[in-house]
Parts: structure tokens; sequence; C-alpha cells
């Protein structure tokens, strides 16, 4: 009988737990995170049809439903009037569009979900990567304890400033993008008016504001991006000053603004990503989510991506009648053209929803009532390539 593959990933995120839980058993697996438990900071996160059929593939679309929240519709808003700009019916017409609806999660709730049925493997925590060699035999996780890990197989699902990325391609700072955000959640009895129950995004001059309920309509999750020349530091942890937030917003909606006005608590982040990589596989060692793609959030893709990624790579690297070498090769063939275009769609969203000029803005609302008026199932970002997506379709069309 042969060896179980031996596979070490590098970080416990939302793409990290994704592979080891699509590996099922068929690997020896160890994880490495750098923090002292599981753990995801940030609020709301929307699994589109595209991620919830991965999570439905992994077995977890019971407590998925459980603790999530079903929009209604997907809306534009202008920033001021709150006039409808664009309207997509997600709870009606999704399941039958796209074969999945569209849930929105409290992240720490996806996070749990998934490390509660992680398979068994080997996870230690505070066991931070700071490099990766690898010889002809295997592969080698350098711990920043001086600790090794050896492995078949390593992935590096180690985030936006990934030591797995750096040692197979060398340092490369990602790339501010001039995009500010702050986020907060507000419980629905701290609400001072009814929020529709939608995923609104009210588009205004050089910024946006994205709001939606989590954890079964218990909480609203806000999301406001502002563009700025100043650079922010890349972390979702820092704590910001409620009055700069509420500044930054000067003349939009009232509504708005009261929101704003009720944060108890919020977070300013700066928003960065890379261009897309040309390979993200050398030898044994791969990378997966925001480690080989990083993107803008504007299309709600990044997590999505990650789990697919997740997916795919742990039903290849189960095919053991092939070699290391070609499974990794066709994961990275078969995900990266998809994975460019979600990074390259997000950047160009970032221009479409802040559109400075009212000239611009008029030509652009007029693009969507015309779009709307020729497809009433139009999707709100042109995202149909993105949602129809299915990892195990894609495998079966492509008889792997
Ligand atoms: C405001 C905002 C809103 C978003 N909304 C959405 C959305 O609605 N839908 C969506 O699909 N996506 C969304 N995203 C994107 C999504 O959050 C990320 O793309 C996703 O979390 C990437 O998952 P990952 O597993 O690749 O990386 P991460 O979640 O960053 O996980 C990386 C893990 O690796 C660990 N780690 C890092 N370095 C090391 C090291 N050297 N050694 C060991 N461990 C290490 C970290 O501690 C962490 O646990 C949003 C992002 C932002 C900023």
């Amino acid at each position: 009988m042969s060896r179980r593959l031996r596979v070490a990933i590098v970080g416990g995120g939302l793409g990290g737990l994704a592979v080891a839980q699509a590996l099922r058993g068929d690997a020896e697996i160890v994880i490495l995170e750098q923090g002292s438990r599981f753990g995801e900071v940030g609020a709301g996160i929307n699994m589109s049809p595209n991620a919830f059929k991965v999570l439905r593939e992994l077995g977890l679309e019971e407590p998925l439903r459980r603790c999530a929240f079903q929009p209604e519709r997907h809306v534009f808003r202008d920033w001021r009037s709150g006039r409808t700009l664009f309207c997509a019916d997600i709870r009606s017409e999704y399941e039958t569009s796209f074969g999945a609806p569209h849930l929105s999660v409290h992240r720490a709730d996806l996070h749990e979900i998934l490390a509660a049925a992680l398979p068994k493997c080997e996870v230690r925590f505070q066991s931070r990567c700071v490099s990766v060699t690898q010889s002809e035999g295997s592969a080698v996780v350098h711990l920043d304890n001086g600790e090794e890990v050896e492995a078949d197989v390593v992935i590096g699902a180690d985030g936006i400033k990934s030591a797995v990325r750096e040692s197979l391609y060398g340092k490369d700072e990602p790339e501010f993008t001039g995009n500010v955000a702050w986020r907060f959640t507000l419980p629905i009895e701290a609400l001072s008016h009814a929020i529709e129950p939608a995923v609104t995004n009210w588009l205004g001059p050089g910024g946006h504001v994205v709001h939606y309920y989590v954890r079964r309509g218990q909480l609203v999750n806000v999301v406001a991006v502002r563009e700025t020349a100043q650079w922010t530091a890349e972390s979702w942890a820092l704590k910001a000053d409620r009055e700069e937030m509420v500044h930054a917003f000067d003349g939009w909606n009232t509504h708005l603004r009261s929101m704003f006005a009720q944060a108890d608590t919020c977070f300013k982040w700066g928003l960065f990503d890379r261009p897309p990589l040309a390979r993200w596989s050398e030898g044994r060692v791969t990378l997966l989510g925001d480690a080989a793609h990083p993107m803008l959030p504007f299309l709600g893709q990044g997590a999505a991506m990650a789990l697919e990624d997740g997916l795919m790579l742990g039903l290849l690297l189960s095919q053991d009648h092939r070699t290391i070498a070609d499974r990794l090769s066709l994961y990275e063939r078969l995900r990266l053209p998809r994975t460019a275009r979600a990074q390259i769609g997000s950047r160009m969203r970032a221009t479409e929803n802040h559109l400075k000029s009212p000239v611009q803005r008029f030509i652009r609302n007029l693009k969507f009532k015309i779009r709307q008026h020729r497809n009433p199932k139009a999707t709100l970002h042109k995202g149909e390539w993105l949602y129809v997506y299915d990892v195990r379709e894609v495998l079966r069309a492509a008889d792997i």
C-alpha cells in the first residue's frame, strides 16, 4: 500500500481550512497557523452562489444556512437621494439561475463552521512560517521558532502578505489601491430606522457604502469605502475614530450618516491588492486564496475564490495516479485565468463605483437602467460568469 500524501498547509484562514476539508482524510495534513487559535477578524462576508456551492460540496450547507441571512435583493442606490439605480432579485432568482442561493454570514461564524468540520489532522498554532525550501523528494516549511516541518506538498494559504509566496517569487509589496475602508456592525436594536433586507450599495463620488444583515438578521454589517491619497496600514484590526468616518461622508444620505453616528466601535484599513501572477506553483509548493491572488473586495469574491481554490486543489491532490507536479500544474491551469479575471474585475468596479463627474454618473446610471430593462434577471455586478461556476462541473468538463 502506498504511503499517504503528507500536506503542510501554511495558514488556517478560510482557504486553508477549505483545502484541508476537501482533502477529506486522503492525506496526512498539518496546518501551520501563526495565531494562537483559529479566528477571523472582520465582520460580514457575502457568500455568492459559487461560494455556496463549495460549502455545499464540503457538506456544510446546513450549518451555513442556520447562521446566515438570505438577502432578498442586491441594490445600487444613489449616495445622496437614496434613489434605486439598479435592483437584482437575489432570493427568487439566484437558486434557479445559478443552482445555489446567495447568503450573507458573519466571518467568525463561517470560520467556526469550517474549523468544526475539519478532518483528522494536526493543527499547530503559533507556528509562523518564515520560508519554504524544497528538494526533489520533499518540501520543508521553516518556522520562526527554528522548527522545520517536512511534507510532500506545501500549500501557501497565508494571505496577502504570504511568506510562502515570497519564498517562491521573491519580495514584492502589495499595492495600496488608494482606497480606505471603515467597517462596523450594529445590532438591530441599535438601529434608528428600518434597513431593507438587501445587500445595499450606495454609490457616490469617490466612495461607496455597503450594508447587509448577517447572523440571521441580528446584526447589520457596514463597510464604507473612500478614496484617499494617504496610505493606511493593511490591517483589519486598526481601531478608528468614528467622527473621522462621519466626516468623510459629509453630504451623503442622512440614513447612512445616522447609522455611522451609532457605530460603537469601528475599524479602518487600507485596501491593497497585487496584479495577477503568471504562475503559482513551483515543484512541490503552491499558493491559494489571497496568497495567490489578493483582490479588492468590490466584487465580493476574495473568499469565494479562496474556497474554490481549496476545493479544486483538495480534489486534485487526492488523485494519486498523477505525479505531484501534474496535480499542481493542473490546479494552476484551471484556476489562474478565473482568479486573474476576478482581480482585474474588482479593480474596474472601484472605478465605476466611485465616478466623480456628474455626467459620467448620469451615463453609468442610464446604462444600469437600460441593462435592467433589457434583462430583468441581470445581476448587479455582471456577475453571471462568477456565480455559475461549479468546481465539480469544471473538473468533469475537463475530463479530470
Ligand atoms: C472589506 C472586505 C470585505 C470582503 N468581503 C468579501 C465578500 O463579501 N465575499 C468574499 O468572497 N470575499 C470578501 N473579502 C475577501 C476575503 O476576506 C479574503 O479574500 C479571504 O479572507 C482570503 O482568504 P485566505 O484564506 O486566502 O486568507 P486569509 O483569510 O488572510 O487567511 C490567512 C491565514 O494565514 C495566517 N498566516 C498569515 N501569515 C502566516 C505565516 N507566515 N505563517 C502561518 N500563518 C500565517 C493568518 O493568520 C490567517 O489565519 C472581503 C475582504 C475585505 C477586505
